[in-house]
């Protein structure tokens, strides 16, 4: 454990190697004071607990975390196949603290990432956490789009965007982003940038504090059931390693669904690995750019649509767009796992969506291999925009799960597979299939509810 608390240890440094030169003095304090305390965490001998949770992303952190706080008495331990937290969909996101203008009023999107923002902020508040409140525009350029921007407005109101505003006419637009161009707005103040990795390390930095253990390097293999009445689940990592556990929750994003599988859980949804490429400002342009610059969306997709977005460090990443990765966890064109691509291939409700959305596919693909088609698009909100401004930058994946009809699921999905005698793992293990995006701006929001639901049914609440 003293390895793998070393291992976090190093990651933190050398992910954030840039904030450590770049950043404030209370911001040095910060990252110095995560890794110190995770790094003088004693190892524990520990091999029994009350809850496993797997997946150190966003998700599984926060709901390990806000379980702890809901019942100290808790023995719980995170397990993560990575060597650090954050390694996936959590540390690869563009960084925006959404503030809900998106979603279906009433919808548990909307209600999670409103109660989201207002949480993330108190939280990086009381933690010192950087963030800055940036702003957002999203802009139409065309009387069609102008159409659906004032939708999105109508539902901005519904779900209580704070102090959102519609903007009319290229000067307004100017005021705020003096190198955007466009024929209305919405004017989202809140909506802000942060680094949810950090957030993620300070979700799982509490977690310790609160008695909680993390496992690094602890790829789950399988679920077992054991001879021990007390601990009837054995947690079997890959590397033979095993834990012991009373019940288990997966948060396994990208490989939620395997997870929920291999506990007889059916095959769908799926999760088909959607990689999101961005494209980096140069510095200079980066200086003229003051906030999240967004697209109108376009509304048969659940992605947002290729924007500006300025992170912490003074960058503006560009993107990102939507293209199918060859294998789950595929940054890369060149990264192909041929086992994990026959699979998304044969699943009926791929080739359902590809038939569906074929040229908009093939579009995505042809733009991420021939950046100037970006460059165009992206000039339609900065015209003085132009190819030399702009380099090859990081991606991440998304785990999008789409059911067997070909619909990509939009909702939270949890699943168990509760045998008739009560006596299987399948009975002690919840699977979350499904956080959607925003999960990194409503985490401690999902926490709760994920908290409450798993809580309440494996009535955990005042267990000693
Ligand atoms: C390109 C992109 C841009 C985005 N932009 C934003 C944004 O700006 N704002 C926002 O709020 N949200 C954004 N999102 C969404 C947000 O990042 C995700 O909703 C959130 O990170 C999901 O967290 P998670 O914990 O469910 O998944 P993950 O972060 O993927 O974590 C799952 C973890 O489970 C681990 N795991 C899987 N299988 C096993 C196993 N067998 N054993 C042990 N561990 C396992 C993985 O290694 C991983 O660390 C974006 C997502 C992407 C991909």
């Amino acid at each position: 454990m003293i390895r793998n608390m070393t291992e976090i240890v190093c990651k933190t440094i050398k992910l954030h190697r840039s904030l450590w030169t770049n950043s404030s003095e209370k911001h040095q304090l910060l990252l110095r004071r995560l890794s110190t305390i995770i790094s003088n965490k004693n190892s524990s001998n520990r091999k029994h607990y009350d809850v496993v949770v797997v997946g150190g992303g966003i998700v599984g952190v926060a709901t390990a975390r806000e379980m702890k706080l809901r019942n100290p008495k808790l023995v719980i331990s995170i397990v993560e196949k990575e060597n650090a937290l954050a390694y996936h969909q959590t540390g690869n996101n563009s960084g925006v603290i959404h503030a809900g203008i998106y979603y279906k009023p009433g919808s548990l999107k909307a209600k999670l990432c409103v109660e989201g923002l207002h949480l993330a902020y108190k939280y990086c508040d009381a933690k010192n956490i950087p963030y800055r409140k940036v702003g957002k525009l999203i802009v139409a350029s065309t009387p069609s789009e102008g159409k659906t921007l004032l939708e999105l407005y109508e539902r901005g109101l519904q779900n209580k965007v704070p102090d959102l505003k519609l903007i009319k006419g290229q000067a307004a637009i100017k005021e705020i982003e003096p190198l955007c161009t466009g024929l209305q707005a919405i004017w989202s103040p809140h909506t802000g940038i942060v680094d949810w990795g950090l957030v993620t390390r300070s979700y799982g930095e509490d977690f310790l504090q609160g008695g909680g253990d993390i496992y690094l390097n602890f790829g789950v293999r399988s679920f077992q059931l054991s001879e021990d009445q007390d601990y009837p689940v054995l947690v079997v990592a890959k590397s033979g390693e095993v834990l012991k556990a009373k019940y288990v929750l997966t948060c396994g994003g990208l490989h939620s669904d395997q997870l929920a599988e291999s506990t007889g859980c059916s095959r769908s949804p799926r999760i088909i690995p959607f990689r999101g490429e961005y494209l980096l400002l140069n510095q200079e342009k980066a200086r003229l750019i003051n906030g999240n610059i967004y697209p109108v969306p376009d509304p048969r997709f659940p992605f947002l649509g290729v924007h500006f977005t300025p992170r912490m460090d003074g960058s503006v990443l560009l993107g990102p767009n939507a293209v199918l990765a060859f294998q789950r966890e595929g940054y890369r064109w060149t990264d192909v796992n041929v086992s994990e691509l026959i699979d998304v291939l044969s699943y009926p409700g791929f080739r359902k969506l590809a038939w569906k959305y074929a040229s908009a596919g093939l579009y995505e693909m042809v733009k991420s291999l021939y950046v100037p088609i970006q460059v165009k698009e992206l000039q339609k909100f900065v015209p003085s925009l132009t190819a030399d401004d702009i380099t090859k930058g990081p991606a991440g994946v998304r785990a999008q799960a789409l059911d067997e009809h070909g619909n990509l699921v939009d909702d939270f999905y949890f699943d168990m597979n509760r045998e008739k005698n009560g006596n299987s793992v399948g009975d002690r293990v919840y699977h979350c299939r499904n956080a959607p995006s925003p999960g990194a701006t409503s985490s401690l929001a999902i926490a709760r509810m994920i908290a409450g639901k798993f809580m309440d049914e494996f009535k955990l609440h005042n267990q000693t």
